[in-house]
């Protein structure tokens, strides 16, 4: 199949109408209507075979999670979604392989009415670049700095899952319904984006987990010059976690483990319970899991108080 005809079956399964795309997939360049009112939030993230998913990944599960990836960013902004190009590079021009990864890619494009409007097809090592814009008002953005000392620390859903899931892959197989749920976690993750849009004006600083709990927590610490305390025995965990991998093994998935694309936000604690409340009605609960302080860095405690020695830090490409 040509690159031209690859194009076209991405166009055809991908197609969501936007009354702001004035020139979409086609010309040299989309056209595109930011709304008056809103600031273009625009994120972009590269997946690598081997490297952010496993060689053998489906390519349905594939598209999902480079789309998921990137509306996860959106999500930590407060921002709405709205656009997306894509940078694809193929060792081969596959037609079944494009058409199972365009429709993992369709199903988050529709369920966030996202519009797919460019991008670029090139022959390569497996490799997929999303780049999502979305609209925020420049006041309402969540920033990684705004956290202030006294802000309780929150983070929505449950965290480990997607690491455990990895472990699962990586170790002697999979069966039953706890391993297909921390599989699912792994390879299809679901963007916080209804939650990101509830924290705005109520959370003073927000990212998304990524590449690990203390990792993304010491971010929002490093931009906002304070330091956070977390409460290990207040982790949230799923009853997948936490039938199938013991306690012990738990404290690092859930401290250090990346891919779980969770939202961590600080915010007042005078209003944390009208905030849990709302977030419990979008669907997705958060857990309260410690508190901005002054000294700087992340610092974990046990249930009696003592230090728990900090994991090895999360994901970072080049590190030795
Ligand atoms: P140009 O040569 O002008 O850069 P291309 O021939 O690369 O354009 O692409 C033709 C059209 O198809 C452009 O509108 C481009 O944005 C779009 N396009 C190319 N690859 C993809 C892709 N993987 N997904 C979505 N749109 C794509
Ligand atoms: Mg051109």
């Amino acid at each position: 199949m040509a690159e031209f005809a690859l194009i076209d079956l991405i166009r055809a399964r991908c197609a969501v109408a936007r009354e702001d795309v004035r020139l979409g997939i086609g010309d040299d360049a989309a056209l595109l209507a930011v709304p008056a009112g809103q600031t273009l939030a625009v994120s972009t993230d590269t997946l690598v075979s081997g490297v952010h998913f496993p060689k053998d990944t489906a390519p349905f599960d594939i598209g999902w999670k480079s789309l998921a990836v990137n509306l996860s960013d959106l999500a930590a902004m407060g921002a709405t979604p709205a656009w997306a190009t894509l940078a694809l590079t193929l060792p081969d021009a596959d037609a079944a392989w494009t058409a199972a990864f365009a429709d993992g890619f369709a199903v988050l494009a529709r369920e966030f009415d996202l519009a797919l409007v460019g991008g670029d097809t090139t022959q390569g090592p497996l490799s997929i670049t999303v780049t999502v814009h979305g609209f925020v008002p420049e006041s309402l953005a969540l920033r990684r700095s705004g956290a202030k000392v006294g802000d309780a620390v929150f983070v929505t859903g449950t965290l480990g899952d997607a690491a455990a899931g990895l472990a699962l892959l990586q170790g002697p197989g999979v069966a039953g319904k706890a391993q297909e749920h921390l599989l699912a976690r792994l390879n299809r993750p679901t963007p916080r984006v209804a939650q990101g849009l509830l924290l705005r004006a109520r959370a003073h600083a927000c990212i998304d987990v990524s590449d690990g709990l203390v990792a993304d927590l010491g971010h929002i610490c490093h931009a906002s010059a304070v330091g956070a305390e977390i409460d290990l025995t207040l982790l949230p965990a799923s009853p997948a976690l936490l039938g199938l991998v013991a306690a012990e093994a738990r404290v690092p998935l859930q401290l250090a483990g990346g891919d779980d694309y969770e939202l961590c936000f600080s915010a007042a604690p005078a209003i944390a319970t009208e905030l849990l409340n709302d977030l419990a009605r979008s669907g997705c609960a958060a857990t309260r899991i410690g508190r901005i302080v002054a000294e700087p860095g992340v610092r974990v405690r046990a249930a009696d108080g003592s230090l728990v020695a900090s994991p090895r830090p999360g994901w970072e490409h080049f590190s030795p």
